[in-house]
């Protein structure tokens, strides 16, 4: 069901609680190392500014485990989101209570105020009914804009809206469901998707729930290995976890039953060490009896996968990319990553990229505004496509 946004409700003078993705990396001094999420919620605070309401923000920081620390506070937040919006946010050291109220009570319209974090609340993550009513008590609305938490059932992200009349999205979180929803009900043919990273069991759900649709599954990273050795391939020291094994093997089988290409990697890049140092060799095609070495690990997709994987990214109309192709963070095992991420810029496909590490991989290799989405969400990215339900979607208000 459709959910209402901001564009659907009166706002002027009205008081407005808005979730947003707060959760920015930090070096050991405490300062900000990239604000692209504090960038993404400034449409949305724009557009409740510009329409007059009171606009109070809340968010969580890191992981300060119910308790108050001051190396987890917001306090960093509001005064980078106020250069980025050109206007003063206020800040309190709070997120629930008198403090709070008595600064919300001194809020004009078209003015922010941030709150405190609300994980200093051990509340917050389990979902408290107290304390979401709490919250709820500060607003007359309540928004969700925050995505990347949208995949968990806290008090900020779902149980406050069973208390507030008007919930509706903000548009990075509306974005987020167009591309990696509405996008793929009906995606433009042949339909790609590139997995890699790590686990298999992470990305089980995607791969079954994409089978459905994908033409093509092309895998890479890691994950290629538990394939691979499902297959009986040797794979040497490459990273496999048993438990993968069986599930590679089943989801191999159910491709085949349902005629989806589910493509491995036809080469693979060995090397004998992790590092840029090591000695590397680029393996025979595992069809020409290829395989991994003992004592070698495969780091990166070979030479022929990078052409084949190329080729038919070239001709896609929709991508969806989640996972690095190698440990594209060690410039010796980058390269197919880095080709990837080069194909789909130059494919004039619809491209997605969700989860984290692809997304790093785009933007390092200097492709992020050639694509036509990025995700700011890693798990609940991967639920979505995995067709779930988000409970921080979910609470809001149906069209
Ligand atoms: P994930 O979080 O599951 O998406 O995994 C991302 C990580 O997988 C990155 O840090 C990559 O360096 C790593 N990775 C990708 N390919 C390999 C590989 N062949 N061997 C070990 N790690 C890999």
């Amino acid at each position: 069901m459709p959910k209402k946004t901001i564009r659907n409700i009166s706002l002027s003078g009205r008081k407005v609680l808005v979730r947003c993705d707060f959760n920015v990396p930090l070096d050991v001094e405490g300062n900000i190392t990239d604000d692209t999420r504090i960038d993404g919620a400034v449409p949305t605070i724009k557009h409740l500014l510009d329409n007059g309401a009171k606009v109070i923000l809340c968010s969580h920081l890191g992981r300060p485990g119910g308790h108050r620390n001051p190396d987890f506070s917001l306090k960093v937040v509001a005064l980078r989101l106020g250069e980025l919006i050109g206007k003063d946010v206020l800040f309190v050291e709070d997120c629930v209570g008198e403090k709070v109220n008595g600064a919300i009570d001194d809020l004009s319209d078209g003015e922010v105020l941030l709150l405190e974090n609300v994980r200093f609340y051990k509340e917050e993550t389990e979902n408290d009914e107290v304390f979401s009513r709490q919250l709820a008590e500060l607003t007359d609305i309540y928004v969700n804009d925050a995505f990347g938490t949208a995949h968990r059932a806290h008090a900020s992200t779902a149980g406050v809206a069973n208390h507030v009349d008007e919930c509706v999205m903000g548009f990075l979180l509306e974005r987020e469901l167009k591309y990696l929803q509405e996008e793929l009900k009906d995606p433009a043919r042949p339909f790609i998707v590139i997995l890699g990273g790590k686990k298999v069991s992470d990305k089980i759900g995607v791969i079954k729930a994409l089978l459905d649709k994908a033409d093509t599954i092309l895998i890479g990273g890691a994950m290629q290995y538990s394939f691979r050795k499902a297959q009986g391939h040797s794979i040497g020291e490459s990273y496999a976890v048993d438990e993968d094994i069986p599930i590679a093997r089943s989801l191999l089988e159910e491709a085949d039953k349902r005629s989806v290409n589910l493509m491995l990697p036809a080469d693979s890049l060995e090397a004998d060490d992790f590092s840029n140092e090591a000695n590397v060799r680029n393996i025979e095609p595992y069809d020409d009896g290829g395989s991994i070495r003992d004592g070698w690990e495969g780091l990166d997709i070979g030479q022929n996968a990078i052409q084949e994987f190329c080729e038919i990214i070239k001709g896609a109309g929709t991508i969806v990319w989640n996972g690095p192709m190698g440990v594209f963070e060690i410039d010796a095992f980058s390269k197919g990553t880095r080709s990837v991420a080069e194909a789909v810029a130059a494919s004039g496909a619809v491209s997605i990229i969700g989860g984290g590490d692809s997304v790093t991989a785009v933007k390092q290799f200097g492709f992020a505004d050639q694509v036509t989405f990025i995700s700011t969400g890693g798990g609940a990215s991967l639920e979505l496509l995995e067709g779930k339900v988000l409970p921080g979607v979910a609470s809001l208000d149906d069209v």
